[in-house]
């Protein structure tokens, strides 16, 4: 089973993965954790040039795509193939809402590429967790902020706006409300995968 985190910076996504991978360990569960961009060596070098280097949008998308696609070759394929659980830290929907939207590329376009990246891939079931703009960019650590991070307030809403549709629009998608309590929410994600993989 392949599960998904999404969401805008500061979201909190990172502690909620923390939290489901710890509750994985506890009753035993096999699982693989990845990050995106990066999760392999080739992506980790690839994240390094995303998140420093200025670039165009359509060379910001190709890479991400890059990395993606490096991914699931070597590592979300065999695992799923073993029958662990593949928990990922952002895939392809962060590039439709980001590189989609807030870039202005169109949904369509990258939703094609990210077919061709990922060879038809995709989660099982994807977190969406939701804050506004203003709690994402109030949460991000102002001196440690990433290229794409100095983003401002009406990229971080076009990115969100997104999400929100792909919520309405996409199966196995799940909206949780990301400004409620660390404790609440992980329950919330804890019985939402217990509802759909027989622990
Ligand atoms: O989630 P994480 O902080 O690791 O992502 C690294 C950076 O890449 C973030 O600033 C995130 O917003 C950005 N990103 C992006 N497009 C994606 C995935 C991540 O702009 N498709």
């Amino acid at each position: 089973m392949f599960v998904s985190f999404e969401g805008i910076d500061g979201c909190g996504k990172s502690t909620q993965i923390e939290m489901f991978t710890k509750y994985l360990q506890s009753k035993g569960i096999e699982f693989v954790k990845v990050r995106e961009p990066g999760g392999t060596k080739l992506g980790e070098k690839i994240r390094q040039l995303l998140i420093s280097e200025e670039m165009t949008s359509r060379s910001e998308l190709l890479l991400f795509l890059a990395s993606r696609a490096q991914l699931v070759e070597e590592v979300i394929k065999p695992a799923l193939e073993e029958g662990k659980i593949v928990v990922a830290d952002r895939f392809a929907h962060s590039s439709v809402a980001y590189q989609g939207c807030g870039r202005n590329l169109g949904i369509d376009v990258v939703k094609m590429l990210n077919d061709f990246a990922t060879d038809h891939v995709y989660p099982d079931l994807v977190f969406y967790i939701d804050i506004p703009a203003e709690v994402a960019i109030s949460r991000i650590n102002k001196e440690q902020r990433d290229r794409i991070e100095q983003e401002g307030l009406e990229f971080f809403e076009k990115v969100r706006n997104c999400y929100l549709e792909l919520c309405k629009n996409e199966k196995n998608f799940v909206l949780i409300d990301g400004t409620k309590d660390v404790e609440t929410i992980s329950k919330q994600i804890i019985r939402i995968f217990e509802g759909l993989y027989k622990v």
